[in-house]
């Protein structure tokens, strides 16, 4: 039989090529993820780092519209029929968002999503990566379980507001990542705070106060970057390219790049 070099099975596909396999997740649904997933992975290329961004959202995924893919670019598929990630802004691009009619409601059950992640992780040629972002659904459930299962995730990035229903939710999420060994590797507090243009050294605390840091201190675990709530950072979400390449000036990039040398 044939021997397989490591070099040749990356080239094949699959994810063997890839150093760290970074997951964003959150309790709760509407908190951020997307949008931090998204600015962590530019920020981290930036840097010169090689990195993917795989959006497992079966039910909400955002990296088309985060990265302004049109609705007719379709990944492609090589000669051994493995899937070739979209690049955009340095970062290779997979979306669930690319198998689905964006226009229709997915009705998949649990075990047809799952295995549509194995097969974004291991039938898709992601070559050699520095970081592998994993955008997650929210929750603790059947593809955060067949992601644990099926990559060796090297630690997760757990996303809330400051608000208690979505700290209530984080919380679940870090002791479902701490039950199945994954190591947590902080908590980003979202929408943290809201500085009006016109008052830049104000700070409202329109979702709470210190939440996250209380959780943080709870679960011993870093609270790893403070990002405000910003129109900017909506809007570049909207447009198709994360704040972080459309504003790179405005405060969110920068805690984006510092949360990029956090992980
Ligand atoms: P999730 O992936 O957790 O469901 P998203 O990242 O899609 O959340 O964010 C939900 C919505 O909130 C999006 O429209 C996004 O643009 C917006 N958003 C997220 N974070 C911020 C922020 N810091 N400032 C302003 N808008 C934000
Ligand atoms: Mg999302």
């Amino acid at each position: 039989a044939e021997t397989t070099t490591p070099e040749a099975q990356i080239a094949q596909g699959g994810a063997s090529g890839v150093k760290n396999f970074i997951a964003v997740a959150s309790g709760k649904g509407g908190v951020g993820k997307s949008t931090v997933a998204a600015n962590l992975a530019v920020a981290l290329a930036e840097t010169g780092a090689r990195v993917g961004l795989l959006d497992i959202d079966v039910y909400g995924p955002s990296v088309p519209v985060m990265f302004g893919i049109p609705i007719d670019e379709k990944p492609r598929v090589n000669e051994e029929r493995k899937i070739i990630p979209l690049v955009r802004y340095g970062v290779k691009l997979l979306s669930m968002g690319f198998l689905v009619d964006p226009n229709n409601a997915v009705v998949w059950r649990g075990p047809m999503a799952s295995s549509a992640v194995k097969q974004f992780v291991n039938d898709a040629v992601w070559g050699e990566l520095d970081y592998l972002i994993l955008d997650l659904p929210p929750g603790t459930g059947d593809i955060q379980l067949t992601l644990v299962q099926t990559v060796p995730v090297t630690g997760t990035v757990i996303v809330s507001t400051p608000q208690e229903v979505a700290l209530a939710d984080a919380r679940k999420g870090i002791k479902m990542f701490e039950k199945t060994g994954v190591p947590v590797l902080g908590i980003v507090e979202n929408m943290a705070y809201f500085t009006p243009p016109d008052l830049p050294d104000r700070k409202y605390y329109l979702f709470g106060q210190a939440g996250a840091q209380k959780l943080a201190a709870e679960m011993e675990v870093p609270l790893l970057a403070e990002i405000p709530l910003e129109q900017a950072t909506r809007e570049a979400g909207d447009l198709g390219a994360p704040v972080t390449v459309r504003e790179p000036d405005s405060v969110a990039a920068g805690v984006f790049r510092e949360l990029a040398g956090r992980v």
